[in-house]
């Protein structure tokens, strides 16, 4: 039988991307990212960490200031690329066993991935880099590997083997990170701290549906975040107003390739090497941390919503959204009465983290 793969990333958001082209362009001043202003606001759409990102700020010289969060996601980018020769990652990766310095953000993003790693028993471990090579995730070329490849490659993931001291990362010789499920939660993050340090006073920050929020949109009122269904990249499954968080999803629908009529995702279990399959379509986590929020939701879609909940309860400072594969949608308690399910957008409350 002919063997046929080919792979999905993420159609909606390229779409967005010739929408914004197309409309309220401004002459590019900006060397050749274009910046646009609609409702007071100026807006950019561009692609980086392998997605498209597309940002709205509002405030004095936000035109300006946009455009230096474009080069400091551009130079984020650099310094974490698996593929990048000379990266903070590359360079970790092939360390052999001996220890690397590297840049705090790097260092910041592995200490927060490793707690998340410890409170979910292991479901995020950004030691599964060989995993993810594999299946051809990291570099687009997609196969499915092997039972006894997975098995002697997961003998190389364990995120307890990963040493940070200072400035320097110590890995053991073979093993490899990857920071794909941190990099974009933490740099919505930091992005969104600059901005309000530049005096900034409402910010969108979307990196490739990894949404950060900060202030107020020019009218004074909140941000309305719609949850994308992972069934119909064009309609929601609800929708929050929120701002001074993050607002983070999981999801197989955003990576997957089909081989053979069956389809595998980007979302490797680190204990079996196959992508997770337990009745979830997507997690969205909520938080004040985006880095702390992006860790969450690729741990607690690893988990499963049962002891996803179960992380829930026993940790604070973030609440969370299920879809599940039976069409059915569940929240965390914190969200009732502020995530809202109906087509009208109407809101009891407001989400504000604290
Ligand atoms: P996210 O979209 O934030 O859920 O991150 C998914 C990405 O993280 C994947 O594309 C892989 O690069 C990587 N990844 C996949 N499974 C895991 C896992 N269990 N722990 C850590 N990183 C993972
Ligand atoms: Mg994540």
């Amino acid at each position: 039988m002919r063997k046929s793969t080919y792979a999905y990333i993420s159609g909606i958001a390229v779409m967005l991307l010739f929408i914004s082209l197309l409309s309220g362009c401004e002459t590019p001043d900006h060397g050749d990212l274009i910046i646009s202003k609609t409702n007071g606001m100026y807006n950019t759409t561009f692609i980086a960490m392998d997605t498209v990102m597309s940002f709205s700020v509002y405030g004095s010289n936000a035109k300006d200031e946009i455009y230096k969060a474009y080069e400091d996601v551009k130079a984020m980018e650099d310094l974490l690329s698996v593929n990048l020769l000379g990266s903070d990652i590359y360079r970790i990766n092939n360390s052999k066993g001996n220890e690397t310095q590297v840049s705090s953000h790097v260092t910041d993003q592995i200490t927060v991935a490793k707690k998340v790693s410890v409170i979910t028993g292991g479901a995020l471990d950004i030691s599964i880099y060989p995993i993810v090579k594999a299946w051809g995730f990291s570099q687009g070329e997609y196969t499915v590997p092997s039972k006894d490849v997975l098995t002697s490659l997961l003998d190389l993931v364990d995120y307890r083997d990963i040493d940070v001291s200072g400035d320097t990362v110590k890995i053991t010789e073979g093993m490899a990170l990857d920071l794909g499920a941190v990099a974009k939660g933490y740099t919505g993050q930091y992005i969104a701290d600059k901005l309000q340090d530049a005096g900034m006073t409402g910010g969108l920050l979307s990196l490739g549906g990894n949404i950060q929020l900060f202030g107020k949109k020019p009218d004074g009122s909140l941000w309305k975040i719609g949850i994308q269904d992972p069934a119909d990249d064009s309609s929601t499954v609800g929708s929050i107003a929120a701002t001074d968080c993050a607002v983070i999803t999981s999801g197989a629908y955003q990576r997957y390739f089909i081989e053979d009529g069956v389809t595998y995702h980007h979302i490797l279990d680190p204990k079996t090497g196959y992508p997770v399959n337990n009745g979830l379509l997507s997690v969205t986590v909520i938080a004040k941390d985006g880095t702390y929020a992006d860790c969450l939701s690729t741990a607690l879609y690893v988990l499963g919503y049962e002891k996803a909940v179960e992380v829930w309860k026993s940790n604070d400072g973030f609440e969370a959204v299920f879809v599940k594969d039976d069409g059915t949608v569940a929240v965390t308690e914190g969200l009732l009465g502020i995530f809202s399910e109906n087509t009208e957008n109407v809101y009891e409350y407001s989400y504000i983290c604290r």
